[in-house]
């Protein structure tokens, strides 16, 4: 009984121990698993993260090369600008020419004018001065002739400052052409800057975008860094917990048994001395069944039956003795039979306790009766050869529990 609940309290302390390491192995294997996943998060997010830098600096590309365009389109505009001035310079010039020519033109015309009114346009009276004025009539021809060829000079003249007015006229128009097509240039440039300007401004604002998604990222990052390493330090927190915990209980668990040996053999050293107790008390109490008598003639166990013949179970010991001799209690106890009894003659039985029952047989004469108390060394009987007996001796049996058993081991105990 002590030993089996000994047993069921060291299994409920293996499972109690085993279910907490599992409990705890469990823990672990979740916090590996949140580790490996959030490693996991971080290298994708370091993915997202290269791939914004990339696209940063492909933002940045595109910025410098619109920046350049806008550089170059600033210097055309300007380059415009002076060919404009320098231009406006050229028709200013143009037009002063211009001007001037019409003037000559102008005068030239005047003079003709003059010419020819002294020539015609006076009438007759003109003809008569200059005929007048001449002094003879040769004379008046060659003034006429001269005049005519004068005019014919002039309108000569007056038509070649035409043409001339002309070309210059045609040089202006040019001019005013380019100065036109300089302009829409100059104009287009600006536009194109503009939008030039434009597509910088988107993407500096894409810029500032992926700035900012850089920056939560690295946080993010870096919130993630920490939760790893975290993470780490929890699962390195649990395992140090753990060693100690299988330590501590493999102690408990060896102290636990070497508890269990001494008292093992505490128990053993007390069984050892309670059965030396027993034994002494039993040496100390039992007797030689006849007293001056030791020899035995018949031992316990298989033998040739002196009456019957052939191999029998002798069930005690016979020991031979004069009649009338006393046989005396083995032990101490109650006798629970006194009588005649077919083979066995006149028989006592005395019970000792704890199942053990002594018999002594043949007797000539019982002096005990039923229910009577006797002390060890007590007389119970007289030595006879009643019952089925060869010569006058004392059939002596030992019974555990109602089986017999070897009464010079019994006495010898
Ligand atoms: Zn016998």
């Amino acid at each position: 009984m002590k030993r089996s609940s000994k047993f069921i309290t060291v299994i409920a302390m293996f499972l109690l121990i085993t279910s907490s390491i599992y409990v705890f192995a469990n823990e672990i294997d979740e916090k590996k698993d949140s580790l490996k996943e959030a490693e996991q998060q971080k290298k994708v997010v370091e993915s997202q993260l290269q791939n914004k830098q990339l696209e940063e600096s492909e933002i940045i590309e595109k910025i410098e090369a619109l920046e350049m365009d806008i550089i170059e389109t600033e210097n055309e505009i300007t380059r415009l600008e002076s060919q404009i001035s320098e231009t406006v310079e050229k028709i200013e010039v143009t037009q002063e020419d211009l001007v001037e020519a019409e003037e000559t033109i102008g005068e030239k015309n005047d003079t003709l004018e003059s010419r020819l009114d002294t020539m015609y346009r006076r009438g007759n009276i003109g003809y008569i001065e200059v005929l007048l004025g001449s002094g003879d009539f040769t004379e008046l021809l060659t003034n006429m002739d001269m005049i005519r060829k004068i005019a014919n000079q002039d309108v000569e003249l007056i038509e070649e400052l035409e043409e001339q007015r002309n070309l210059i006229a045609s040089k202006k128009k040019l001019l005013e052409d380019q100065q036109a097509k300089l302009v829409t240039y100059q104009h287009d440039a600006k536009s194109q800057k503009e939008e030039l300007q434009v597509s910088r401004g988107t993407q500096i604002t894409l810029r500032r975008e992926v700035q900012s998604t850089i920056g939560h990222m690295a946080e993010e990052l870096t919130q993630m860094e920490q939760e790893s390493q975290s993470l780490e330090a929890e699962i390195q927190r649990l395992q140090e917990e753990e060693r100690a915990r299988i330590e501590a209980e493999r102690k408990r668990a060896e102290e636990a048994k070497r508890a269990e040996e001494q008292a093992t053999k505490e128990q053993a050293a007390k069984e050892q001395a309670a059965k030396e107790q027993a034994s002494q008390e039993q040496t100390g109490s039992t007797r030689w069944p006849v007293p001056g008598h030791t020899r035995i003639s018949s031992p316990y166990g298989n033998r040739t039956h002196p009456v019957l013949g052939g191999t029998r179970f002798h069930s005690g010991i016979d020991i031979p003795a004069p009649s009338g001799t006393p046989v005396v209690a083995a032990a101490s106890g109650r006798v629970i039979m006194s009588q005649y009894s077919g083979s066995y003659g006149n028989v006592v039985i005395v019970d000792h306790g704890a199942g053990i029952s002594t018999l002594y047989a043949h007797n000539s004469r019982n002096q005990v009766s039923v229910g009577q108390q006797v002390q060890a060394g007590q007389t119970v009987a007289l030595i006879g050869s009643t019952g089925m007996s060869t010569g006058p001796h004392l059939h002596f049996e030992v019974r555990q529990n109602g089986s017999t058993i070897n009464p010079t081991n019994w006495l010898r105990n």
